[in-house]
């Protein structure tokens, strides 16, 4: 071990960091502008075993465990990547874990393997303009025709969307209610599927986001992801890596916002002193670091016993909120140390700003997640 990582995760966390440097950074501006990130770049990452950490090899995935892609998620942040980088190169972690899950060799062997290969895109689908909290009252529907479903209805805010080659979808194929949700992957080019809209955002302004429609698709039954009417399960099963996941984009980008904001205070002068002449800078600082360490440390440890085979639900809500925490005030005190400078487009920690913001939002509202908390605590009624 060296520190919390093994040797090997140090190695993986150097390659990584070296691939955001040679592959990111340099194309970052770009990709925000143009609102998108090629395509060229999944194969890229893919071959230096950076795509399906976590994901046995035997499925096509690099081998290892949530920790090997959580070190990978903290060394993309500290290069310079962004969280919308990572949701848009690595939304693979949402779009395939049902489908690994399932077992389901022939599902795969189509979709698993191209995009762990970075041949493929995938994305789920989950939200619907109804509503984006309550997955127990998704209202698309999926009716059994034969050897194909028929699909009806719409979903947003589906990041990877534009670009998606498939869509890991839960549309009700039952009644009301958790019990009532299936998980079907729909492919791009299915008559009847399409992409409505390109969302414009704050932030992640290079993780593409769509809005899309199904008007009777049809599906084939082949496509149903695990059994009949186990969506929610399926969906829920995934929660806990989701959330540690988002808690690594939370702290990450709080972590270099903070290492931005140090050097710049030691170089930037006021009143004839450098920023960090002033205690209440330094405390500032200090602030900072604290929070970013806390979530940061929290978080891993929550991973290793996610990884040691626990269920660490309530740890891994708690680990996702104080992320959050870290990244709001990290990256606005980030900002504002910056001054104006920092309010300018084209200053990382202006894009770090805008990124954090949807980590309280995404993968599950703050205060949905506190309810969650809540119950699982046995507070409340
Ligand atoms: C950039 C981006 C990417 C996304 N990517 C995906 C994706 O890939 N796949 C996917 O399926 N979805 C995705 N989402 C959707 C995301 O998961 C939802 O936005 C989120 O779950 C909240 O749903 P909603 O936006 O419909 O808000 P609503 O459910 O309408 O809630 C609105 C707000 O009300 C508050 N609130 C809600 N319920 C309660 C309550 N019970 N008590 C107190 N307060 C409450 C919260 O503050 C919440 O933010 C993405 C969203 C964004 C913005």
């Amino acid at each position: 071990m060296t520190g919390f990582w093994t040797e090997e995760q140090v190695a993986l966390m150097e390659s990584a960091r070296a691939f955001v440097r040679a592959e990111v950074a340099p194309h970052l501006q770009e990709w925000e502008d143009a609102g998108s990130v090629p395509r060229d770049l999944h194969a890229k990452a893919a071959k230096v075993g950076l795509l399906g950490l976590g994901i046995p090899e035997e499925l096509g995935g690099a081998g290892g465990t949530f920790l090997d892609a959580l070190a990978v998620t903290e060394a993309f942040t500290e290069a310079g990547a962004s969280s919308g980088l990572l949701a848009a190169l690595f939304t693979s972690g949402i779009a395939l874990p049902h489908i690994v899950a399932s077992g389901n060799a022939d599902l795969v062997d189509r979709y698993v393997r191209p995009t762990l290969a970075g041949e493929a895109i995938g994305s789920l689908a989950v939200t619907e303009p109804g509503g984006g909290s309550d997955v127990a009252r998704i209202r698309t529907t999926a009716v059994r025709d034969g050897d194909h479903y028929v699909v009806n209805g719409t979903k947003t805010f589906i990041t990877s969307g534009v670009r998606a080659d498939f869509v890991t979808t839960a549309v009700r194929t039952g009644g009301p209610g958790h019990a009532g949700i299936s998980l079907l992957v729909i492919d791009k080019g299915t008559p009847g599927f399409t992409v409505d809209r390109s969302l414009s955002k704050m932030g992640w302004h290079c993780s593409d986001t769509a809005e899309l429609g199904f008007s009777d698709a049809r599906v084939p039954v082949a496509n149903l992801v695990g059994a009949e009417n186990t969506g929610f399960a399926q969906i829920a099963q995934a929660f806990v890596v989701e959330r540690l996941a988002l808690a690594g984009h939370g702290y990450g980008i709080a972590a270099r916002a903070l290492e931005l904001t140090a050097a710049y205070c030691r170089e930037r002068e006021t009143f004839g002193r450098p920023l960090v002449a002033n205690q209440v800078v330094r405390h500032r600082l200090v602030e900072m670091h604290r929070r970013v360490d806390a979530a940061r440390t929290y978080t891993r440890a929550v991973a290793a016993r996610h990884v040691a085979g626990e269920n660490p639900l309530v740890e891994a809500l708690h680990a996702k909120a104080l992320a959050v925490q870290a990244a709001a005030y990290v990256c606005d005190q980030a900002v504002q140390l910056h001054g104006g400078a920092g309010y300018l487009h084209g200053t990382e920690v202006e894009r770090h700003y805008r990124d954090a913001r949807i980590l309280g939002i995404g993968g599950g509202a703050t205060e949905v997640l506190d309810d969650l908390t809540a119950r699982l605590l046995g507070y409340g009624t």
